[in-house]
């Protein structure tokens, strides 16, 4: 089945060096929560293809939904034709999304369903100015990157990017001078009814809200579209804001009259233990762009908005030959329904709550995690030098090296690459996580 050669060194020759890799794992195929190596292998996938396959890799109804539909039709193109998988698939988004998102223009990836968002919110607003956040990550073509400051290597090289855009703090509480209080943890959390994960922000001033309307002031609120958020910062850290902040965030937008921009792209599908982390603070944006675990790794990104702005977007002012394809939203029509019918949006709530806080336990043990932080299953360790708060990217990969040893996928983020990500598929089992934590700890033993 495979050449001789190894993958990489194949991919070397013809693959261009552009995509970075976790990992040089050579995997041959993949199911449930588990990633198959060419050897046969099998490696725990706290992953997740970058947070996709929230269903687990290769779901049954998906396959069977993939092959159904790619024998019916693989494309016509919506712009030529109508067809039923579309029109379904943004019905059903209409009817899982927060309130007064209706319609949907549908891409292939997140950088393009962020592109469609900045050009939407610029073209009804008839306004240039964007206000985008330090951390943030949005994706990688030119007007996604514009609004990406994770890190700078990804700007270094394309310089001039989309004009206008401004850059505000984000509520990165663990390095933010401010003290704030962590969310309550408990001795038995899994039972505690209170247990919160957001940051509380009672005794902290906000000045992170404060310094984003000085910008709205600054640059003059009649110039400013919109304001792009993550409402969990996804490449940047895995970083919990306190809820007051992406409150704030919305208040904002309604004192100064701008559109709300959530980019769900990593934190949608019930990851975060709600079928959308717009839900956890109660708001709706104007605009949410989607990708990721849509349709379980198959390409595919929706835009979805205001019936009303959706409705002022002059046909031909936006477009893709692919948009809206038939096998990739069938896919997404058939995740979601897995995501309903499995239950796991509790799930993603129940047993984050656990690896959360067993990740809390060995915080105390390993004093270079400095912070832990997460909603559901999205999960973040952030590795420090323990004598401060220096970001500690070097132990990060060795753990991450030994765990890959002994079979357990972990992926980093954080703009020094100092964060441990645990990103599951949501049908992970308890004694899965269990075992992935046992991994671990015994790299975290062996390295620090
Ligand atoms: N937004 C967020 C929050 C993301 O995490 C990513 C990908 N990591 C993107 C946008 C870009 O998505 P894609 O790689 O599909 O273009």
């Amino acid at each position: 089945m495979f050449k001789k050669s190894n993958f990489k060194s194949r991919a070397e020759k013809v693959l261009s060096p552009v995509l970075s890799h976790y990992t040089e794992l050579e995997v041959a195929k993949a199911k449930g929560v588990y990633l198959i190596g060419k050897d046969g292998r099998k490696y725990l996938d706290f992953a997740s293809g970058i947070a996709a396959t929230n269903v687990g890799h290769c779901h049954p109804k998906v396959v069977a939904a993939i092959s159904r539909q790619s024998e019916l039709l693989i494309h016509a193109c919506a712009g030529v034709a109508y067809y039923e998988p579309n029109i379904a698939l943004a019905e059903k988004l209409k009817t899982i999304t927060p309130d007064g998102l209706d319609m949907t223009f549908f891409c292939q990836s997140g950088s393009e369903a962020i592109e469609a968002a900045i050009k939407l919110a610029k073209y009804v607003s008839k306004r240039s100015g964007l206000i985008a956040f330090k951390g943030s990550f949005h994706g990688r073509t030119l007007g996604a990157l514009s609004v990406t400051f994770s890190n700078p290597k990804y700007r270094e090289g394309y310089e001039p990017l989309v004009p206008n855009v401004y850059m505000a703090p984000y509520a990165y509480c663990y390095r933010c001078d401010k003290k704030i209080k962590r969310g309550k943890t408990f001795a038995s959390p899994m039972e505690a009814k209170d247990y919160d994960p957001f940051p509380k922000a009672d005794s902290c001033s906000m000045e992170c809200l404060t310094d984003t309307e000085t910008i709205i002031k600054k640059v003059g609120p009649t110039n400013v579209a919109a304001i792009i958020v993550e409402p969990i910062q996804g490449e940047g850290g895995y970083i919990v804001p306190p809820r007051e902040f992406i409150k704030g965030l919305k208040t904002l937008c309604e004192n100064y009259n701008l559109l709300l921009i959530f980019d769900e792209i990593q934190t949608g599908f019930g990851r975060t233990g709600k079928f959308f982390a717009a839900e956890h603070f109660g708001i709706s944006p104007d605009i949410m762009a989607l990708a990721k675990a849509i349709a379980s790794g198959l390409p595919l990104g929706a835009t979805i908005a205001r019936e009303d702005l959706m409705k002022s977007w002059s046909p031909g002012a936006h477009g893709s030959t692919m948009s809206g394809n038939p096998v990739t939203c069938e896919a997404g029509r058939t995740t979601i329904e897995i995501i309903e019918k499995e239950g796991l949006i509790p799930q993603a709530e129940k047993l984050g709550r656990f690896l959360k806080l067993k990740l809390l336990e060995l915080q105390n043990k390993y004093p270079v995690i400095g912070d832990v932080r997460g909603v559901g299953l999205v999960v973040g360790a952030e590795f420090v030098h323990p004598q401060g708060k220096e970001p500690n990217p070097d132990i990060v990969k060795r753990i991450r090296e030994e765990c890959l040893k002994n079979g357990l996928i972990l992926i980093s983020c954080g703009s020094d690459g100092h964060v441990i990500r645990f990103i599951p598929p949501l049908i992970i089992k308890k004694d899965e996580i269990a075992t992935a934590l046992d991994i671990f700890e015994a790299a975290l033993k062996k390295v620090s």
